[in-house]
């Protein structure tokens, strides 16, 4: 039996003002008090972190951002640190999600960095990887994660990455309604783990938490949450509305 405590969290990407962000909150906060024996994540846009964090103060939700820059402070318009994101009440960051991949040229060396000055900041990183449409219609999927992995994790020791969350996000499942069937995640979270217990040890891959991410909706999460391997989700479109989230939470 899995002692790890299942993370459920929710990716706001640009959607939602601040008062939008504040009331689908509030409404979650109500909705998700009865939940115990799991994590509640939710991670807004930046404008809305620190109104959200009011909101979620002394609650069972827990507030993250979608990215962080990598350097303290300094001439870097438009990007924000990792203590900006403590100072507004994080306590995650998410990093290395396919879109900040696919559209603003993130790397993995510069997931890599991130992922440090996370760490370093006190906050705990949801680490995305994922494989691309094509990489697994040609057979490519183990060894693009295998990249990602070894390329993100470079030079870390076992006893940095306790707390880190890796969140295994397919590509041609995110926000197209295609989700991986929970044989394939499954699959798929065997291999991650194996991964990290080779290059980082049994006991860091044994309590590692491995969230699925890619249309994950009220009716297929239970089913995902079945599998051994599987300790969460990662999910997009259906975290923004506070009763389908809820829904998804009570599982
Ligand atoms: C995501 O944004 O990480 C995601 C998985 O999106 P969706 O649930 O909409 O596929």
């Amino acid at each position: 039996m899995s002692t790890r405590t299942p993370l459920i969290a929710g990716n706001w990407k640009m959607f939602k003002t601040c008062s939008e962000a504040v009331s689908t909150a509030a409404a979650l906060v109500k909705s998700a008090a009865d939940v115990s024996g799991r994590d509640v994540l939710i991670a807004p846009p930046y404008t809305a972190l620190y109104p959200v964090s009011e909101v979620l103060a002394g609650s069972r939700v827990s507030l993250g951002a979608q990215n962080l820059f990598w350097e303290k402070e300094g001439a870097f318009t438009g990007e924000i640190s990792a203590a900006m994101l403590a100072s507004a009440g994080c306590r995650y960051v998410i990093i290395g999600h396919s879109e900040r991949r696919q559209y603003f040229n993130e790397t993995d060396e510069t997931v890599n960095r991130r992922i440090q000055a996370a760490l370093k900041g006190a906050l705990i990183p949801v680490f995305c990887v994922g494989e691309s449409e094509q990489a697994r219609d040609s057979g490519q999927t183990f060894s693009v994660l295998d990249k990602q992995i070894k390329n993100g994790l470079k030079s870390f020791f076992a006893k940095d990455l306790e707390k880190l969350v890796i969140a295994y996000e397919p590509v041609w499942a995110i926000g197209t309604g295609k989700t991986a069937s929970s044989r394939q995640a499954q699959e798929v979270h065997e291999f991650l783990r194996s991964l990290l217990d080779k290059s980082l040890g049994r006991e860091l891959a044994d309590s590692i938490r491995i969230l699925y991410g890619g249309s994950v909706k009220p009716d297929n999460i239970a089913e995902l949450m079945g599998m051994p391997d599987i300790d969460g989700a990662l999910v997009g479109g259906a975290s923004l509305n506070a009763d389908t989230f809820s829904a998804i939470v009570h599982y």
